[in-house]
């Protein structure tokens, strides 16, 4: 039986402690081919005893890999406590920060799973989780010196795209996609990780972009978590270099908690040039989400979401039969339940924070953090990309307000406190 390195550019599979028994593998009339070979779809491709490829989720991966599947042994810091006290207490957020690092972990369908036990001394996925607790890479009580509102930042800004077609496309502003197509445009990023609508126009999924077109392609937003940074992690192992990537505020910490952490053979956030932050008060589980929609009777391509600023409540969709609208009160409790810990409502640690304009959402909010960011963000403005406003003081006085209220909500039940 060959059996070859599940991750690309990865450890050799003799160093790999789940490899299949064989007889198992005769068993079941599974050969393994080039295994686990990964495809972008996070399926996992094996051959049937030489009749072809086939795929496989990681659940059923996992059943094939089960012989080894037990924590008995596993360091107690290290994978064994980010699935006790993250997967198990049912606190990921799927940010995909553990997912593409190594063999053991995998998207599908909406889910993080572990797939089998891993030794490693290196402990990456639970250093960059966001969910855990682990004190080298905590970002507790560090925010910039304004832990009380939303973070350091040097600018704010009321912002559009120029471009017609990108502020057409964009879910608000569009000026998420107009600075990650001036960004490649003038060379500061050879590609970015985005997020699609995946292949049936409502599982989103994380995307490497190499072109604006692709950029344009992912424009809009999806309500529910993509662990989109697994696409990062894999495209850093295949040697992929200055990166973008957009993503929401718990996938922001996790690239911080990358920054900081050690051990890993490669430092991910080295290749990551850019970061954008998304605004965020909460997002979705998408299989609570697909099950909603379904005793809803949406089944076809959903073509965009919106969630309106207050006072609306109200979640909308466009289907193929017009705009649906949902009130609010009957989504709450899809949410996953790790955004219910979460105090980062601006992106903290992203380069530059976009939200929207409450009132106005033909218009973004823009918070600019770091030099980085101020670089990319003038130069977008001086060349006619992006064209901006200054903010009106009570909507930067509502987005403190909001920002505080989630960060108290969160805190008092990290605290098991009630809410006040
Ligand atoms: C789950 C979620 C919750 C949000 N909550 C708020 C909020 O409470 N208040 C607020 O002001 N704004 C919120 N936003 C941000 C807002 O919806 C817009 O994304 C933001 O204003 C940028 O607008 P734009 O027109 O510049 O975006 P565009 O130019 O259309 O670009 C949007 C970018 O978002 C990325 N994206 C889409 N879905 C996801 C996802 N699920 N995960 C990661 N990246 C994604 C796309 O890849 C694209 O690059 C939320 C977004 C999401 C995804
Ligand atoms: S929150 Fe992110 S890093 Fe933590 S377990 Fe979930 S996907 Fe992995
Ligand atoms: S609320 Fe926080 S944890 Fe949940 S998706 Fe948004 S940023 Fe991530």
């Amino acid at each position: 039986m060959q059996v070859e390195d599940p991750v690309p550019g990865g450890r050799a599979a003799s160093q790999i402690p789940c490899c299949v028994p064989e007889e198992r593998a005769k068993a079941t009339r599974l050969v393994l081919c080039e295994i686990p070979s990964w495809r972008e779809d996070n399926t996992l491709m094996v051959d049937q005893g030489g009749k072809g490829e086939m795929c496989c989720g990681p659940l059923e991966a996992r059943s094939f890999l089960d012989g080894r599947y037990t924590m008995g042994s596993v360091s107690p810091k290290g994978q064994k406590s980010l699935i006790e006290k993250v997967l198990n207490r049912g606190i990921c957020v799927k940010c995909g920060a553990c997912v593409g690092i190594c063999p053991y972990f995998s998207y599908w369908d909406g889910q993080v799973t572990a797939l089998d036990i891993c030794h490693a001394e290196t402990w990456r996925c639970l250093q960059y989780c966001p969910r855990a607790d682990y004190e080298a890479t905590s970002l507790e009580g560090d925010t910039g010196g304004n832990e009380q509102t939303m973070g350091e930042y040097r600018e704010i800004w009321a912002a559009r795209a120029a471009d017609r077609d990108v502020y057409d496309q964009g879910q608000y502003g569009g000026v998420v996609s107009s600075l990650l197509i001036f960004a490649m445009e003038r060379n500061f990023i050879d590609a970015a990780v985005v997020t699609d609508s995946g292949n049936d126009g409502f599982s989103p999924g994380g995307r490497l972009a190499k072109s604006p077109a692709e950029i344009l392609e992912c424009a809009g937003s999806r309500y529910s978590a993509s662990a989109s940074l697994a696409v990062l992690n894999r495209a850093v192992d295949r040697g992929e270099d200055r990166l973008g990537v957009v993503g929401l505020p718990c996938q922001m910490q996790a690239l911080e908690r990358m920054a900081r952490s050690n051990g890993g053979p490669k430092k991910t956030t080295e290749q990551v040039k850019l970061r954008i932050g998304l605004f965020c008060t909460w997002a979705l589980d998408y299989r609570a989400l697909r099950a909603f929609l379904e005793r809803e009777g949406i089944e076809g391509r959903v073509r965009k979401y919106d969630i309106p600023p207050p006072p609306a409540e109200t979640f909308m969709l466009l289907t193929d039969d017009g705009w649906r609208h949902i009130p609010l009160e009957e989504i709450r409790n899809l949410v996953q339940e790790g955004c219910t810990l979460c105090t980062d409502m601006t992106a903290e640690w992203a380069d530059i924070s976009i939200g929207t304009v409450e009132g106005r959402t033909n218009w973004n909010t823009v918070i600019i953090r770091t030099e980085n960011g101020a670089k990319l963000f003038r130069q977008a403005v001086a060349e006619g990309a992006i064209k901006i406003e200054n903010l009106p003081g009570e909507n930067l006085d509502h987005l403190k307000e909001a920002a505080l209220s989630k960060r108290r909500r969160a805190e008092a039940i990290l605290k098991n406190e009630p809410e006040s």
